[in-house]
């Protein structure tokens, strides 16, 4: 039986969140966006960690609520609604969490959850991509051994890790940084492997920050390790198997969870769009009397609901076996990132002169918008994806 109710639980979840994202995520976001130097919004963060967003997806049992992936999918979508940084920086978190709950040891559990959960609002980070090349670094049935310079160095039974990863969300916010790099010795695909490293491990530092077009409430910048030595308990499950677990881990959740992100965005740049589609007169009319505003609005809305659609989908079908259809969630985030970045830019249009100018919500939705058909693998690299599946 296909059934497309939302749960009373589920339904005050997305409640309070939109109230949250409206009220108190959409107005500093505002704020940290126009900052020429951006300045992170911790007070964005520790009051997400108080309403216990950050600790959405731990299990009770290490301090969090224990929502599963399709309550966190609604819930992504609603953050973004205020500000999709603020998501992004959010949902690196939950990816993590997810990643560690799935394919981590569950000894390690208790010495990370609990750190993720807390009310204080600790941060952490994925990395994996390095200025020689981001597509060629991800995908494990595409990898080419020694794509990541980054490497590990067995010293006794500790590891030392060398070099420079690129474009890492979180990047000098974060408390856990989890690093993949090569491992020395090792040959073919299965050379790589994760690392926990605390935020303050000797070595440890933060490069270029970058100063992006959008999300900026979202940090990124270079992460430096300049021989970081990690006992071995610090190896996230198997060693080589750090690129398996991107694709076929991290992937199937966080690719769906960007659709979601993005359909949050599309929601409010449509939302604006409209109530200033029922104001503006030009012509004598209301401009949405027009019947060509009227449509665009339509199709707006109609590509959204096929989106958030899709994104539901992919969510019900990788939680119920977990994994079961990566290529469901490249689709979403393909869809839902290329729909987000059209009805963003008619959103634009409908406002006119005014949509160009910062004075207007709607500018920043399409600049946000633009890095969701970046990341996690670039929207041709999904596709890529999905074609091995036809
Ligand atoms: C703001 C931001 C935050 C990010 N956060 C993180 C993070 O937290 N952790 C992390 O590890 N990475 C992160 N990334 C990196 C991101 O995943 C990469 O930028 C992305 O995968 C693309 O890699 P690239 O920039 O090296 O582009 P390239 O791989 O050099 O690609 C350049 C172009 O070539 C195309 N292309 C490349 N290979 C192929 C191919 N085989 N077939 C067809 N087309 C191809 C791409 O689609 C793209 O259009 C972030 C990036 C940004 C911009």
């Amino acid at each position: 039986m296909v059934d497309f109710a939302l749960t009373e639980e589920e339904q005050d979840t997305r409640r309070m969140l939109r109230e949250f994202a409206l009220n108190e995520i959409r107005p500093r976001a505002v704020e940290v966006d126009k900052d020429p130097e951006h300045k992170f919004d911790w007070e964005i963060i520790r009051k997400a960690a108080e309403l216990d967003i950050l600790s959405m997806p731990i299990p009770e049992a290490y301090g969090g609520a224990g929502m599963p992936l399709f309550t966190l999918v609604l819930a992504i979508e609603e953050i973004a609604y205020g500000d999709a940084g603020t998501a992004t920086t959010i949902g690196i978190n939950w990816a993590n969490v997810a990643l560690i709950l799935i394919e981590g040891k569950p000894e390690n559990y208790g010495k990370y959850l609990p750190l993720l959960a807390s009310r204080e609002g600790m941060l952490s980070c994925n990395a994996c991509t390095e200025a020689s090349g981001g597509s060629d670094c991800a995908t494990y049935s595409r990898y080419i051994p020694g794509t990541h310079k980054t490497m590990a160095r067995k010293d006794g039974s500790d590891y030392v890790l060398n070099g420079t990863k690129t474009f890492i969300t979180n990047a000098g916010v974060a408390d856990l940084y989890l690093i993949l790099a090569s491992l020395e010795g090792y040959e073919g695909r299965d050379s790589t492997a994760f690392f926990y490293v605390p935020g303050n491990a000797p070595g440890l530092s933060i490069g270029k920050v970058e100063d992006k077009m959008g999300q900026r409430t979202s940090p990124t910048a270079d992460v430096v390790l300049s021989d970081v030595r990690l006992p071995e308990e610090n190896v996230f499950g198997e060693l080589g198997k750090g690129v398996w677990y991107v694709e076929n881990c991290l992937f199937p959740i966080s690719r769906g969870a960007v659709g979601a992100l993005s359909v949050g965005v599309a929601q409010a740049a449509y939302d604006e769009a409209l109530a200033y589609a029922r104001e503006r007169k030009q012509g004598g009319k209301r401009i949405i009397e027009h019947q060509a505003v009227a449509f665009k609005l339509v199709d707006m809305l109609t590509n959204i609901e096929a989106g958030r659609a899709l994104a539901w989908k992919s969510a019900w079908a990788n939680i119920t076996t977990f994994g079961a259809s990566p290529e469901l969630s490249c689709m979403a985030k393909v869809f839902c990132t290329d729909m987000a970045m059209r009805v963003t830019i008619d959103a634009v249009q409908i406002f006119g002169g005014y949509g160009y100018m910062k004075d207007y919500p709607v500018e920043k939705f399409m600049r946000d918008v633009k890095l969701t058909q970046i990341y996690e693998g670039t929207n041709d690299i999904n596709r890529l994806d999905i074609s091995c599946y036809l």
